[in-house]
């Protein structure tokens, strides 16, 4: 089974893998709060969450408008944050080195109903870096679930580790991204916080 992958404006589309898709959750670290600023309003949930699935860059492939496909990084050693230069849509973020093949889609680019992901991917359950929620958020049993999240999520990308080979965000064997990097300056990052 497969997911669309579909930037708002439609110009950048592809496809993931579904049954690749390790997990789901929502992220409220500081850093994708500023990327989602970087990017414009609309992006993060009213909590300042953004919802990712993790999956292994393999299972990714773009099928049209990949010119519009950018990058931008929130400092020298952040993550590359890619996005729809068209729109400004996030797509998912990877780390610097492809060996650590893992990849975090964003929910926005994931062109299905939530009821769709539930079926596909499974119910979206682990809240992860809560305690930078700008708002509070769901509650029940909290801090165990946070623990649980935190590992979890750690070993889902570990686990996502490995076969790296094949990877539509860096050129073919190397670990040069496929473009070229906006990396914020220590200035630029802080603009962005709020
Ligand atoms: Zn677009
Ligand atoms: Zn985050």
């Amino acid at each position: 089974m497969s997911i669309a992958l579909r930037c708002r404006c439609g110009q950048l589309r592809g496809q993931v893998d579904s049954r690749r898709v390790a997990a789901r959750a929502v992220c409220y670290c500081k850093d994708c709060q500023a990327y989602g600023h970087f990017l414009g309003t609309g992006v993060l949930d009213p909590a300042g969450g953004t919802e990712v699935a993790a999956t292994l860059p393999a299972a990714v492939r773009f099928e049209a408008g990949l010119e519009h496909l950018a990058c931008m990084s929130l400092g020298p050693k952040g993550l590359y944050r890619w996005y729809a230069g068209c729109c400004r849509t996030p797509i998912g973020n990877t780390p610097r080195d492809p060996r650590t093949s893992y990849v975090g889609l964003v929910r926005a680019c994931l062109d299905a109903s939530d009821a769709q992901l539930d079926q596909e991917l499974g119910p979206l359950r682990c809240r992860v870096e809560t305690q930078s929620a700008t708002a509070p958020v769901q509650s029940s049993g909290l801090n165990t679930v946070r623990a649980v999240c935190k590992i979890g999520w750690m070993l889902v990308k570990a686990r996502l580790g490995g076969g790296y080979r094949e990877n539509p965000f860096f050129r073919s064997g190397t670990a040069e991204p496929v473009k070229e990097v906006q990396v914020l300056s220590l200035e630029q990052r802080k603009a962005l916080t709020r």
